[in-house]
């Protein structure tokens, strides 16, 4: 994918200020420091277009970047960070479902999650919410470099049995450091895109 241009539209905390939906989107979710915004920045070429940061939890907002002026990457706010206040945790789960539920030009939404860990709880209800909500279930296994090749296939199959995916759903792994993985997810991308 050649990008010409790549922009944030705007950081939205409710619906009246999502952008139109005038062009299709793909959303990233997971774990606070999970490395959506590495992600993000990786596949646009871009250091510092998503913000990474070093200090997790800190952003509720949904985070619209307009791509070559033809569809939208979509940030949503992490979860899982302990010290977030119940009550923002629960802003956090309106959020995320308003958005899912009333997005017509959602087209999917990638979980992603550290390919180092077994995956939360909370990546599992998420998981299952983006399945309930009709979309595929494509995970993105993130800092793939942390891991020697060896160990990979032991960390992708309890990503998959965790998650409890189905064979067909494809688990991607990816890297935002050696960039790893970008042009299989832009292949994804563009699948999803065409039809
Ligand atoms: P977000 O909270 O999900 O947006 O996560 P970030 O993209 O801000 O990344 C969180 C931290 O993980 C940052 O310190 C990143 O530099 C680091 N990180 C993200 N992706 C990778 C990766 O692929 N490899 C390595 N080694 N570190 C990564």
């Amino acid at each position: 994918m050649k990008i010409k241009s790549a922009e944030i539209v705007i950081s939205a905390v409710k619906p009246t200020q999502y952008p139109e939906e005038n062009m299709p989107e793909i959303a990233f979710a997971g774990r606070s420091n999970v490395g959506k915004s590495s992600t993000i920045n990786m596949l646009t070429n871009r250091k510092k277009l998503a913000r990474t940061s070093a200090s997790p939890g800190k952003t509720q907002t949904i985070n619209f970047y307009r791509i070559n002026g033809q569809f939208h990457l979509v940030d949503l706010p992490g979860y899982g960070y302990a010290k977030v206040a119940k009550t923002s945790k629960e802003q956090w789960g309106k959020m995320i479902e308003t958005y899912l539920n009333n997005r017509k030009n959602l087209l999917e939404v990638f979980q992603l999650v550290d390919i180092r860990h077994k995956p939360t709880e909370q990546d599992q209800q998420m998981y299952h919410w983006i399945k309930y909500f009709g979309f595929h279930g494509i995970v993105l296994a993130t800092k793939a470099d942390k891991i020697s090749r060896g160990q990979r296939q032991k960390h992708l199959q309890l990503i998959r049995e965790t998650l409890e995916m189905d064979e067909e759903d494809l688990l991607i792994p990816i890297s935002s450091e050696t960039r790893e993985g970008k042009e299989e997810l832009w292949e994804v991308i563009g699948e999803i895109f065409r039809v």
